[in-house]
């Protein structure tokens, strides 16, 4: 039988203060090497504990192990796309160019009417959660999402094309309580390319 897999903390694309000063070097090294991690321990702890029930025969309690699966799983996709869809403020363009750029004037009818929609939606977020930009399968129209903890109000049609992450843990040793201040922040640092090369890539799809 092959070997199985499990999941597996991807290194970050740049250095921990290459983001600095929209997100200091501490509040992204301990967000990368501690939150991101526990999701990565968290999401194999379950896959082992279904393996190691399915060995022994013994029941597990299906419910609680797959929401929390979907959880840990969630939390770990996430933060995988959040780390790509940015980069050093030096190094990406202040707008999204080429498809991207088309596709978000044609769905919110300027670059600008959709950061408004996106930020609304990131600061709004009640408690712990997220602000997505995300291309439905079905309908081709990019949409902006507002996922709850890390799986919730996610729809199986909804492709992520970009993440803001606004757990408070994502922003509180920087910005305390005002969220809003690191929503504004993280304008400056998206990866449009990276954001442009995803949408391409499942626009190929769709061919
Ligand atoms: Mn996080």
């Amino acid at each position: 039988m092959a070997e199985k897999k499990f999941y597996a903390l991807p290194d970050l694309p740049y250095a921990y203060n290459a983001l600095g000063p929209h997100i200091s070097e501490t509040q992204l090294k301990i967000h990368h090497d501690k939150h991101h991690a526990a999701y990565v321990n968290g999401a194999n702890a379950l896959l082992e504990r279904l393996d190691k029930a399915r060995q022994a025969g013994t029941d597990v309690d299906m419910k609680a192990t797959l929401k929390e699966l979907s959880f840990q799983v969630g939390g770990h996709t996430l933060h995988t796309l959040f780390w790509a869809n940015m980069a050093p403020a030096a190094k990406t363009s202040k707008e999204p160019k080429d498809t991207l750029a088309e596709a978000l004037k044609n769905e919110f009818g300027s670059f600008e009417r959709f950061k408004k929609e996106f930020s609304a939606a990131a600061v709004s977020a009640e408690g712990s959660g997220w602000a997505a930009l995300a291309f439905c399968g079905k309908t081709h129209r990019p949409l902006v999402m507002q996922i709850e903890k890390h799986n919730v109000n996610v729809a199986p049609n909804e492709k992520i094309l970009m993440v803001l992450d606004v757990w408070e843990h994502a922003y509180y040793l920087d910005y305390r309580n005002e969220r809003a201040k690191f929503v504004e922040a993280f304008w400056n640092i998206v990866n449009w390319d990276e954001v442009n090369k995803r949408l391409e890539a499942i626009l190929a799809t769709l061919k």
